[in-house]
């Protein structure tokens, strides 16, 4: 799925760049056909006025029986394993912080959820040395990244943190301990 070059390595792009990738499609929105107001029978989530929300004030306006019962698109991708983020965590940091990096990670998707409750995580692997989180958008695979690259900044060596993608579709690798040759001797960046 990532946009590979002639050289089949996925093209590194900035952020700016992503951003001009807004007007790809999500597969799993499809605004016709939707009926209003609809409901989320897994998450509860309530689709009005064009949008997914979580807000109860919206879910007071209608009775039980008004509701259309669906699953919503992150629901819909969980239950498939769909995923159009990916961030994989690796590196010395993880022995010492893992518990700190995991708290990290579910309150952002938390965070996210409450804006918008189509952010979600589709499943996270803990592998011991390395974590890797898939998300239901490419946007909370980025701010995952970014969060964690923020909280755990190293100015002397800071991680290495790079995203890779084609189409609507990111990938992070945030590798925390580059090992730098410093006057021709190995030095470990953490
Ligand atoms: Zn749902």
């Amino acid at each position: 799925m990532a946009n590979k070059n002639s050289f089949g390595v996925p093209h590194v792009r900035t952020y700016d760049e992503f951003r001009e990738r807004e007007a790809f499609k999500d597969p799993y929105i499809k605004k016709e056909g939707l009926q209003e107001p609809s409901i989320c029978t897994k998450c509860g989530a309530v689709y009005y006025k064009k949008r997914w929300t979580l807000d109860l004030k919206t879910k007071e306006k209608f009775s039980e029986k008004k509701f259309h019962k669906t699953l919503c698109p992150a629901d819909a991708k969980i239950k498939d394993r769909y995923f159009m983020g990916v961030v994989n965590i690796s590196g010395s940091l993880l022995s010492d912080y893992k518990q700190q990096i995991m708290k990290t990670i579910y309150n952002e998707e938390e965070r996210a959820k409450t804006k918008d409750p189509l952010e979600r995580i589709v499943s996270l692997m803990d592998n011991k040395d390395s974590i890797r989180i898939e998300t239901t958008t490419d946007s909370l695979a980025l701010r995952i990244g970014r969060i964690l690259s923020d909280s755990f900044k190293n100015e002397k060596n800071p991680a290495e943190y790079k995203f890779r993608y084609g189409d609507k579709y990111v990938e992070v690798d945030w590798i925390y301990d580059r090992k730098e040759k410093v006057n021709g001797r190995q030095k470990k960046a953490y």
